[in-house]
This record gives structure tokens, sequence and C-alpha cells, in this order.
């Protein structure tokens, strides 16, 4: 098995510019996400930011997508369908390459499907899989790179009630606080304890402020009354951290384009404003600091690394 140590850099998305990455940063940011398109839609600018600034980047994808619609009339071809596993797969590796991931590992779970459809009860699926051999894939592979930061989503999923996603903050957070205990899953590596865990937040304010831009451009908002009722009752976890991504703003949207069955290249919802004002319309990523072992350091307002920085 691979070493933090042994990580090497797939990609240097600003190669064009000559950054050098620090791998000797010693620091590690590990994101945890349910399915492939998920790393470029949830905090993808955050990790090439970190990715630029040296940090070892890691991305766990729990399922392989197999249940995904294929959302780009383009790509919805027999040949494409009949292998949607694969295809999928390589654009996870493709998107990963342009966010800029020194590492993708898959947990090797089956998609679930979305709430109440026939995939829910296939036994190999992540939702219905054992629990704890869950935990212990991922325990095993943050014990083996070292994360001090680990990256998931929030109890909170009445927006989009996925099992997978859910799935994913139940087993992320499981394996976060097990990895450190050394009583447990003594034949998965020594233990590691990771100092803080948090939350992807798609908040309010960045539909609103899309919504605002669309109208302010004299374009039709994909956001109607029937989407903001939603989103205003939508319980949402506390923003407690924003980091400032305008150095990579638009990784985003390439990361996203590379997920081709997934995205709809004329998608409204992703693509209906120009590139530039998507790019720079909200030049943060919104996290909820779920833990913070660090005692020296009480907020992270703006950077998940906060107090972590070698001097
Ligand atoms: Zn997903």
């Amino acid at each position: 098995m691979t070493k933090a140590s042994d990580l090497t850099v797939v990609s240097n998305i600003d190669d064009e510019n000559g950054t050098v990455l620090n791998l000797d940063s010693g620091l590690c940011l590990l994101t945890v996400h349910a399915h492939p398109d998920d790393e470029s839609s949830k905090g993808s600018c955050t990790v090439a930011h970190y990715s630029k600034l040296g940090v070892n980047t890691v991305l766990v994808c729990c399922t392989g997508g197999e249940e995904g619609d294929i959302l780009n009339p383009e790509m919805n071809l027999p040949e494409i369908k009949d292998n949607l596993a694969a295809v999928r797969s390589n654009e996870l590796d493709n998107a990963a390459k342009i966010i800029g991931y020194n590492k993708v590992f898959r947990l090797g779970y089956r998609d679930s499907g979305m709430p109440d459809s026939p995939a829910n009860s296939n036994p190999e699926c992540f939702a219905k899989a054992d629990f704890d051999e869950a935990v212990k894939r991922l325990v095993k592979i943050i014990r083996e790179v070292k994360p001090q930061v680990i990256v998931t989503y929030g109890a909170e999923q009445s927006g989009y009630p996925h099992p997978d996603h859910i799935r994913t903050h139940e087993v992320a957070e499981a394996a976060f606080y097990g990895a450190a205990d050394d009583k447990k899953y003594k034949d998965l590596g020594e233990p590691f304890k990771p100092l803080r865990l948090f939350y992807t937040v798609w908040s309010k304010d960045r539909f609103l402020s899309m919504h605002r831009k669309f109208i302010e451009l004299g374009l039709e908002s994909p956001f109607d009354e029937k989407w903001f009722e939603r989103v205003q009752n939508r319980i949402e976890e506390e923003v407690t951290t924003s980091v400032d991504i305008s150095d990579v703003a638009a990784v985003r949207r390439l990361a996203l384009l590379e997920h081709r069955t997934q995205i709809d290249p004329n998608s409204k919802f992703w693509f209906g404003l120009p590139d530039d004002v998507l790019d720079s319309i909200y030049p943060v990523d919104d996290y909820h600091l779920a833990c913070n072992f660090l005692e020296s350091v009480d907020s992270c307002k703006d950077d998940l690394f906060e107090g972590l920085w070698k001097s």
C-alpha cells in the first residue's frame, strides 16, 4: 500500500506558472465523498487551494456512482449506460487531476441510489453494507496517510437526503474518532489522531448570490419560488469557516465538466452565468467546524489548517 511519503503529485494545476508543490509541509487534507462528482461540487477549490500551498491532498470516494442518471443528453448512449461504473471512475480520475489531488482511494461500495429506489435494497450497496467494515476501511486509510484535517458532510442532510451521503457522514465521523483509538482496529496500523473534522456547507448565501447575479445580468434564474422555499426551510449547519478560493476559483467549473455523464454543460444551475462571473461570484468555500482537538486554536475562520503551519 502507498504511504503518505510515497504520494506523487498527479497534477499541479498551476504548473504553467511554475508553482512548485512543497510536499515536505507534512500537512495532509483528507476529504471523504459519496460519489464521483461530489468531490467537484463540494469544496474542490479548497482542495486546489491547499494543494497549491503544498498540502498533501487525499480523496476517499465511497461508492462507484453506478446508480447515477446520465444527465448530459450527449452522453446518453447505450455503450456508456452499460459501462457506467467504469466511465464514472474515469471521470473521477480526470476531475481529481484538475483539482490537484495527490491520491484517490475508492472505498469500494456500490451506489445505494436515491431514497426509496430499488437500488436501496441491493446488499452490496453502501447504505446496506456492514457499518463497522466500512469504518475499518476508512480507518486504515487515515492511519496510512495521517491527515490533520478531514472534510466530509454534516449530519443534517434534509435538503438532499441521499442514503450514501448520510452513510458517508456516519462512516467518516466514526473513522475520524476511531483512527485514534489504540484499543480498536489493532491490525490496521498505528493509531493516528486527526485534529479537525469539517463539514462542507452549501450556504443559502451562495444560492442568493447566484440568483441576484442572474437578475442583475438580465438572465433567467434557475432558482424559482419553490426552490427558495426548499432552501429557506432547510436546516443548515452553521458556517464557522470560509476559505478564500479566489486564486483557484475556476477549478470547480472545470472539474465538474469532467463528469460528462453527470453534468450537462448547458445546465443553467451549474453554468448559466458567464464563466468569469461564475468563478468570481462567491469566492469562498464554506465549512462547519465539527471537531477541533488543537486546543491552542479556538476558531478557524478562514483556514482549515489554522495553527498547523510550520513557522
Ligand atoms: Zn453524491
